[in-house]
């Protein structure tokens, strides 16, 4: 069946992933649901949030002190009448309306400084001295005075829809006076470990066999995103049986298989969903570990293929390091648009080697390493590995070193990127 084996598209890793974010970017956001604030943690906002007031509300002094005049400091030390004392939560009418020269008043942080001050002096710059307060720093015009409005204005738009919500989203919501969230529904992800040799965790494996723990590392990847996992049973490499759970796991948002998309002779994923039609967007990626990623979208539904709807997929390696970075490389970024959530750009901190690295030039690794050290001084070391199905070594990993395809050597001391996860 001439159909049923997809083109091979080997993309680099950069052509690949904008191929996801291209596609991502044409997703539809889910509907949504209403939370209260503190459960919204992690989720996606779904409304747009708006300043309901000025913030802050008022001129808001930035220190304990004395608010002043500034003219009143041209002679330093200068010696001021205190004629009030502003608590934070003062009431307006206890404000004074006006400071007449040579006057100042205590104020605390977080008090509304009057509107003839223009300077709050910290209290470690003056000494009380009955109703006088001596001053002994000049000051500049708005010192320690957070202006009204300053960091947002009434009305303006403080969060737009798609804002994952992290601690300090939440907080700019209650702000706001927000104790309710609209957010988008959660996607579910399917999940479907293939491979003759793969038996539940729960089973006892034969001599030969290995437990499914693509399945849960997937999983928490998933929750970790932002969707729902929906695990299906594992898929044996034979292919009646295999295409019944692609079918079954089409109908979620998004589709992950994991194994059977190598060259062997019984990866049957790739060929089963050639004759389900599938447009196959790559075949493979230029990385290491994951290089025969496949990415595509699948018609699905009542009168496909043609009318009904259609499904993207991922047909992620079954090397369970692979696995792993590839859900992160390419899967994540489709998830979190299906989440409704903004597109992210993968980031990437540098960091000082410690140890040399040698590979073969033609992929771009993503090699488990350990970042560590000291307060800003960090450094990171590969971790020893063998190969893209140490899980172990990947266990002790906190982030990934990436490698370009046209280093062979990197010696000790030089700055790489560093993938976190
Ligand atoms: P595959 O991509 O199907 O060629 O599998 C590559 C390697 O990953 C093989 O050694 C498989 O046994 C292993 N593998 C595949 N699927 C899983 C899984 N769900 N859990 C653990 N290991 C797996
Ligand atoms: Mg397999």
């Amino acid at each position: 069946m001439a159909e049923s084996h997809p083109g091979v598209v080997i993309l680099s890793f950069e052509d690949a992933r904008r191929v996801v974010e291209g596609q991502a970017a044409l997703v539809r956001a889910p509907q949504l649901e209403t939370s209260d604030l503190v459960g919204a943690t992690g989720r996606v906002l779904g409304e747009g949030i708006v300043a309901d007031r000025d913030i802050p509300p008022f001129p808001r002094s930035a220190r304990d002190g004395f608010a002043v005049r500034v003219v009143d400091l041209s002679h330093i030390p200068a010696k001021l009448k205190v004629v009030g004392e502003i608590r934070a939560g003062e009431k307006p009418e206890h404000i004074p309306a006006r400071l007449n020269s040579g006057e100042a008043v205590s104020i605390m942080t977080g008090a509304p400084v009057p509107a003839s001050a223009d300077a709050v002096v910290m209290v470690e710059y003056t000494s009380s001295q009955g109703d006088y307060v001596e001053i002994s720093k000049s000051a500049t015009a708005g010192e320690n005075i957070v202006a009204r409005g300053s960091e947002a204005r009434e009305g303006s738009m403080l969060l737009r829809p798609g804002t994952r919500l992290n601690e300090a989203a939440i907080g700019l919501a209650a702000t706001a006076g927000k104790d309710r969230l609209e957010i988008y529904q959660r996607p579910q992800v399917a999940v479907l470990s293939t491979g003759d040799e793969i038996v539940p965790v729960e089973a006892t494996p034969g001599p030969t066999q290995i437990r499914n723990s693509n399945s849960y590392s997937l999983a928490a990847q998933i929750l970790e995103a932002g969707a729902i996992p929906v695990l299906l049973p594992i898929a044996p490499d034979e292919p009646r049986r295999l295409r019944q759970l692609i079918e079954q796991g089409l109908r979620a948002d998004l589709l992950l298989l994991a194994g059977g998309v190598s060259m062997g002779k019984y990866d049957l994923v790739e060929q089963i969903l050639g004759e389900m039609h599938a447009e196959f967007f790559f075949t493979g990626a230029k990385i290491q570990p994951g290089r025969p990623v496949v990415f595509g979208k699948v018609p699905f539904g009542a009168e496909s293929p043609g009318g009904g709807s259609s499904k993207y997929f991922f047909g992620l390696p079954g090397n369970p390091v692979s696995t792993m970075v590839t859900f992160e490389l390419f899967a994540r970024p489709m998830i979190e648009a299906l989440g409704g959530m903004s597109p992210r750009k993968l980031m990437f901190v540098h960091a000082r080697l410690k140890c040399e690295i040698r590979v073969k030039t033609g992929l771009k690794r993503f090699l488990p390493a350990l970042l560590s050290g000291e307060f800003e001084c960090s450094q990171v070391e590969l971790l020893a590995w063998q190969g893209s199905g140490d899980m172990a070594a990947t266990a002790r990993a906190n982030c990934y070193v990436v490698v370009p395809p046209d280093r062979e050597h990197i010696a000790a001391g030089e700055f790489v990127a560093v993938m976190m996860r």
